[in-house]
């Protein structure tokens, strides 16, 4: 069996580092061509040609380790589509919806994505957040949207341009749901015109799945999910990993100490740190990084 992509690999395709490897081999031509290489990654990993759940775990970790905040600034400066000027709307589904989006989508939630939000670091390029910037393109995306429906045939509409905004809705309803207080708030007037769409959208039935989101993030964004509280409070430890200690079936809460590398988990001890580091079914030691945020 061959083995799932590196950290490296993917974060050349992701046009983060310069260089070519055996799994990203020659220059990438232009951004759609970066996302059908990344998709072609975990494609290949969800039909079982490359790789295992657990590597594919331990390379998204390193990655996010390394490369998480690079990525998040290129999803907030995303290049510009193609040289000869693109049409709007294609820009903005492009800007909404790119490889970034796609791999942060996969790097959730694996611990280090929650990390890089508690953490106090600058939130990204030029004091952007993440969400700030997701809201913005959502926003500016409806008017034009509402434009082309009128245009395309369904099928053509759905591809290019419900499909990005869905992805879109999915990542700020994860923002919003686990990591709302660690982004700057979202100014009045774009959250007005976030609920105006958000509640067009779910009326509308021209894709089943963006009502849904559309559903998805209005209650996110009232901060009243339909998700039941267990299942979000549950989801919140688990992004916390620290809450408990790591070590498989110690359930100690309490007094515990943070690994001083990556601080993504915590002990009750020395020696169910150390029974932990390489021991186990899953041991720490992979999984450790540490990171500049
Ligand atoms: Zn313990
Ligand atoms: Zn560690």
């Amino acid at each position: 069996m061959s083995r799932f992509r590196t950290a490296k690999d993917l974060a050349i395709i992701l046009g983060l580092v310069e260089g070519t490897s055996l799994h990203a081999p020659g220059p990438i031509r232009d951004e759609h061509q970066r996302l059908n290489r990344l998709e072609d990654c975990f494609v290949s990993y969800f039909l079982g040609f490359d790789g295992t759940t657990y590597q594919r775990e331990l390379v998204c970790a390193e990655f996010a380790a390394h490369y998480l905040p690079a990525l998040i600034d290129r999803y907030i400066d995303a290049p510009t589509l193609n040289a000869s000027g693109p049409a709007p709307l294609e820009q903005r589904a492009y800007e909404m919806f790119n490889a970034s989006l796609y791999m942060l989508l996969q790097l959730y939630p694996i611990p280090y994505f929650s990390k890089y939000f508690r953490s106090q670091a600058p939130i990204a390029a030029r004091g952007k957040t993440l969400m700030r910037v997701l809201v913005d393109r959502i926003v500016s995306y409806g008017p034009l949207l509402d434009q082309k429906k009128e245009e395309l045939p369904e099928d053509d509409f759905d591809d290019l341009y419900c499909l990005p905004l869905l992805d879109a809705l999915k990542l700020l309803s994860i923002c919003l749901r686990f990591f709302t207080k660690h982004q700057e708030p979202i100014p009045l007037e774009a959250r007005n015109n976030l609920t105006r769409y958000l509640i067009k959208w779910r009326h509308q039935s021209w894709m089943i799945d963006v009502q849904y989101s559309s559903e998805d993030a209005y209650d996110d964004l009232r901060g009243k999910s339909r998700i039941p509280t267990a299942v979000i409070e549950a989801a919140r430890r688990q992004l916390k990993a620290r809450e408990k200690c790591a070590f498989p079936k110690c359930e100690v809460k309490e007094n515990l100490r943070a690994c001083t590398r990556c601080s993504i988990v915590a002990y009750c001890s020395e020696a169910h740190q150390r029974a932990d580091w390489n021991g186990t079914r899953f041991p720490h030691k992979p999984t450790c990084f540490e990171t500049e945020y």
